[in-house]
């Protein structure tokens, strides 16, 4: 039965917000935002079609306080509600309570979202459907010496990892065994705290693999696709910074082996909706089943540029009961996308979250360049949320294009007034190995391996070419600035340190 959907309430802020309230002016659907007490002038709030202030800052006392939502679903009379990914997105129960008041939840079924929310049981539906899977063992901290046995047969290093966990909480990279019990407690410790559940297993950790993700699609009349892959693999502490598709070491027989792996475990979940099932794929191109996301994908929108589908729509249309019309052979890739993940952060002091007020704002734009912001000139950036304000993402007609586009879309980006990464992202996507699409999840550790992220890369360093660039354009950017009396310049002093250091090298003055 088509129940078609009227208005929807968006429990999320930021950019991914303002995206779903983009998608619902697409459709005629009337929006409905939601706002902590320092959100009430943020752009989310201010886009959607109504608002709902809903509690204080912290988001136990709003965007995760799920009694708060709820309230504000009654009040504004949405007939649905629209997660975005974090926050409640995937709590099994807020699904359940959807349900159960007779709202439409825009996501899987709770039951799907509580079986594959926890690690082992995705692991055990993975095995069911003929997925391949990491090496390992349920057993934990439960069960240490079994544990420490089944490591050793394995072989170090092993990685411990949370049956709760996400966001790369819980885990922990072991490699050898006098460092085992204590990598097991501390996971298990963290995972608690951090879940409530302080179960742990242990996998092979794998050396150097890539990450490597298939989107899914699926609805209520038993058809299941997948929009092929996007490569996530620069990474920091396991959480994705530059994600892109498709993935330069994908062919079309890879392809088809891991979109029929990800679309058999959608079917044995019977999983409804948009869902991301994510691999390892090793140096042999083996691949191993990870876990499954039930939810839109913070880098969704490299596969919308690849594809040419509206996946915030296809959700919608897939809650409402229809039917999907996108057929596999109508997935086709077209062109190459990359997205950095612009955060108010400063890459010069380890990565630590910069709030303040944006003083100057102002977004790339031309050829295909796509920017998903969450905030405008004089948002204030608190500390109390991710401090993600932006994706850049660029589309190009191969990959060299979509690099080319990247770099001039972050030399236009202007941010004053916090610090921001996008000098982070100038460097990396400058660097002779990305450019070569030789990948991996420890790219960052490897290229720029100080903690503090300071240390130029030697390679880059002796590339005049680039150094200069950098330094050329961090010159007019600090000309721009102090011309237009727009205040203090911050451009990042990562950038700053890295530039110091290869003016240095090419014996230039600073
Ligand atoms: P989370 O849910 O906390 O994000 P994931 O299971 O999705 O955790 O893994 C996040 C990242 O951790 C992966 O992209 C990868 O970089 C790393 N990782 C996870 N499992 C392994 C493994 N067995 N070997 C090597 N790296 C791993």
């Amino acid at each position: 039965m088509i129940k078609p959907i009227k208005k929807i309430l968006v429990a999320n802020r930021g950019e991914i917000a303002v995206r779903v309230i983009r998608a619902c002016h697409d459709l005629g659907i009337v929006s409905v935002a939601i706002c902590s007490d320092c959100d009430r002038t943020a752009y989310h709030a201010r886009l959607a079609d109504e608002w709902y202030h809903i509690g204080g800052s912290p988001s136990s006392e709003s965007y995760l306080n799920q009694d708060r939502v709820m309230q504000a679903v009654k009040d504004s009379g949405a007939d649905a509600v629209h997660p975005g990914y974090g926050f409640l997105a995937e709590n099994a129960t807020f699904a359940q309570r959807c349900v159960d008041e007779g709202i439409t939840f825009i996501g899987p079924r709770p039951e799907t979202i509580r079986g594959l929310g926890d690690k082992l049981v995705a692991r055990e539906m993975a095995i069911k459907a003929n997925l391949p899977v990491v090496p390992g063992t349920d057993m934990g901290a439960d069960n240490p010496d079994e544990a420490l046995a089944f490591a050793k047969k394995i072989g170090f290093p092993v990685l411990v990892k949370a049956a709760a966990g996400g966001g790369g909480k819980g885990m922990r990279v072991v490699e050898s065994a006098d460092l085992f019990q204590e990598a097991l407690d501390s996971a298990s410790r963290e995972a608690k705290s951090a879940f409530g559940d302080g179960r742990v297993f242990i996998e092979k950790y794998l050396v150097r693999p890539r990450h490597v993700e298939i989107q899914i699609l699926c609805d209520t009349h038993g058809n299941h696709l997948h929009l092929c892959e996007r490569e996530c693999s620069i990474q920091r502490r396991h959480q994705k910074v530059i994600e892109e598709a498709p993935s330069p070491i994908m062919t079309d027989e890879l392809r088809e082996r891991m979109g029929t792996a990800a679309v058999s475990i959608a079917r044995e979940a019977g999983y409804v909706g948009a869902g991301t099932v994510e691999f390892l794929v090793d140096q042999n191109r083996s691949f191993y089943f990870l876990e499954v996301n039930t939810r839109l994908q913070v880098e969704h929108p490299v596969t919308e540029l690849v594809t040419g589908v509206d996946l915030v729509k296809e959700q919608v249309a897939v809650a409402e009961g229809r039917e999907l019309t996108l057929r596999q052979e109508d997935i086709r890739l077209n062109g190459h996308a990359i997205e950095c993940r612009i955060y108010a952060e400063d890459p010069s002091g380890g990565f630590m979250p910069s709030t303040g007020t944006l003083e100057h704002y102002r977004l790339p734009a031309g050829p295909g360049v796509r920017v998903d912001s969450g905030v405008l000139v004089w948002s204030e950036i608190p500390i109390y949320y991710d401090p993600m304000i932006a994706k850049l993402c660029t589309w190009g007609r191969d990959r060299t294009e979509a690099i080319a586009r990247m770099q001039r879309a972050l030399s236009e980006y202007r941010i004053s007034g916090v610090e921001s990464t996008v000098g982070f992202h100038q460097v990396v996507l400058a660097n002779k190995k990305f450019i070569a699409g030789d990948l991996s999840t420890g790219f960052l550790q490897e290229e720029y391996p100080d903690s503090n992220y300071r240390t130029f890369s030697p390679e880059l360093a002796e590339d005049a070419a680039i150094a200069a660039a950098v330094d050329k354009l961090l010159n007019e950017r600090r000309i721009t600035i102090s011309q237009s009396g727009n205040g203090r310049s911050r451009s990042s002093g990562w950038v700053r340190h890295h530039r110091r250091e290869n003016v240095k090298r090419l014996g230039g003055k600073h």
